[in-house]
């Protein structure tokens, strides 16, 4: 295989169509695009493909943008910082695709198409009824008009033959006469078609490796034959493989729950943990290491990143894996951070609540961290209930925080009244300390005994974290009252 990338400056871009959707499949073509130029200390371009007028969406080029910073992609060269290729738009860069259409025409290998679209329906028509396919090349008129650029400009594909080629990724790939034809080159509209603009603009741009999806693979005889007919070198062709669904077996699709990037950022997806995940859909480098971190000791994934690696094969979007990589990115960040994040998902009408406090936030978001993956459950949970203990006293029934093994809630009294006695005296400092506070009373009493309604009559639920985890949140004074608050009704 020949990468051999020493030589040349590496440069790969990421040609997004703005037709309004960041899907999953696009981005990780960025991503890989990405990791590749920069292992390489080579150049990252963001093209905008626009010249299907009809297909665009407003406001998709922020989109597209805002996504990829979102991830920490950053382009050298893009819509906002072209440098000097004077525009990253296609839209921008008619003048310069007509260049090499007139070169063509010098050639004698493109000229304007003579029929009218009723004209070419019938073609089409004739050659479905046969059930041949339709080619451009049979009608292929015996002399060529001037080009006034108000008909579409068509190639005339000099040689149909079998093409073969080398693919980094797939080794040789073949693809024959068939896929060879007069294809538009510049619409009637003045827009070049992608066939021959993303050509075009990856010569004028420099680009060494164009990475895409395997659906261009069937095409590709008739880039190779463009690249011919304009005498210029072939640039390091890589197919990615596709995305599969968590089936491995399915295209990934909407159904599968595939959403725009940008909703995962709204979901609580760490871009840290989503560049990772995603750059392993598809690419496997082996051994055990699953995290590759932007910093820190463990491999990056820049360094780590190779197209050796790339698979052939579709590579599946495993949404549990996902989730899994966003706790444990969630794990790593600073307690702030924790905390913002949580305080974030949280929904508004906890603000209203007695205890909603920075302190109480700050202790309660490690702890609802340990058990959720992202802002969707920890909005889930707060709604749930699961939150309520720590911003406001609970109301629940006495019966509660009756033990099992204990014949009436009054057995708890004692107990309780003792554990006031002696969180009175403990540290606060951390659950680990109050639980040693605790731990010898709660061995000598029975454990059930002492930390059921304990634990109850802090929480009000059946279900709860543990009560040296409750008390830490609560602090001393509204751990003490609430317990105060249990001894009086059980006496009651
Ligand atoms: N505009 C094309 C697309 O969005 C780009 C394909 C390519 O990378 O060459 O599919």
């Amino acid at each position: 295989m020949n990468t051999d990338h020493n030589s040349t400056p590496v440069v790969t871009r990421f040609a997004p169509s703005p037709t309004g959707f960041m899907h999953i499949g696009g981005v990780r073509t960025a991503l890989y695009a990405y990791l590749f130029a920069k292992k390489h200390k080579g150049t990252f371009i963001l093209r905008i493909e626009d010249t299907d007028k009809n297909r665009e969406v407003d406001g998709s080029i922020t989109h597209i943008q805002e996504s990829l910073k979102w991830l920490g992609l950053d382009w050298d060269f893009g819509p906002d910082s072209p440098g000097e290729f004077e525009s990253c738009l296609q839209s921008d860069r008619l003048h310069i695709y007509k260049k090499y259409a007139e070169q063509l025409i010098a050639k004698g290998l493109a000229y304007p198409d003579p029929y009218t679209a009723e004209e070419l329906a019938t073609f089409r028509a004739e050659a479905d009824a046969e059930k041949r396919p339709f080619l451009y090349r049979n009608h292929r008129p015996d002399t060529f008009k001037e080009w006034d650029g108000t008909q579409a400009l068509r190639f005339k594909v000099p040689e149909v033959k079998r093409y073969t080629w080398h693919d980094e990724v797939r080794g040789e790939l073949t693809a024959g006469e068939e896929m060879l034809d007069d294809v538009i080159l510049i619409k009637a509209d003045g827009y070049p078609t992608y066939n021959f603009a993303h050509i075009v603009d990856d010569l004028e741009m420099g680009v060494t490796h164009v990475m895409r999806g395997e659906e261009f693979i069937s095409s590709t005889p008739k880039f190779l034959s463009i690249y011919d007919a304009l005498e210029i070198p072939y640039p390091k062709l890589v197919t990615l493989p596709p995305i599969m669904g968590p089936d491995g077996k399915k295209k990934l699709s909407k159904r599968d729950g595939a959403k725009d990037l940008l909703e995962y950022r709204a979901d609580g997806y760490l871009p840290e943990a989503m560049r990772n995940f995603l750059a392993l859909v598809g690419w496997n480098p082996g051994g055990e290491q699953e995290m590759y971190r932007s910093s820190g000791e463990e491999q990056r994934l820049i360094e780590a990143f190779s197209i050796e690696k790339i698979q052939k094969s579709g590579g599946a979007f495993n949404e549990e894996k996902l989730l899994w990589m966003n706790k444990e990115y969630l794990k790593l960040q600073s307690a702030d951070f924790q905390t913002q994040y949580f305080t974030e998902a949280l929904p508004e009408s906890f603000s209203e609540k007695p205890l909603y406090s920075e302190e109480t936030l700050s202790k309660l978001a490690p702890v609802a961290l340990e058990r959720i993956h992202n802002k969707i459950e920890i909005r889930q949970a707060a709604e749930a209930g699961e939150y309520d203990w720590a911003f406001a006293a609970p109301k629940y029934e006495i019966g509660l925080l009756k033990w099992k093994n204990d014949e009436s809630v009054a057995n708890a009294l004692p107990r309780l009244q003792k554990a006031i006695l002696l969180l009175t005296e403990a540290d606060f400092a951390s659950p680990e300390s109050i639980k040693s506070s605790l731990w010898a009373y709660a061995e000598e009493v029975g454990k059930g005994e002492l930390l059921w309604p304990l634990r109850t009559c802090l929480s009000g639920q059946a279900q709860s974290p543990d009560p040296f985890t409750l008390s830490y949140v609560l602090g001393k004074s509204q751990t003490l009252s609430r317990i105060q608050t249990a001894c009086d009704n059980i006496v009651e």
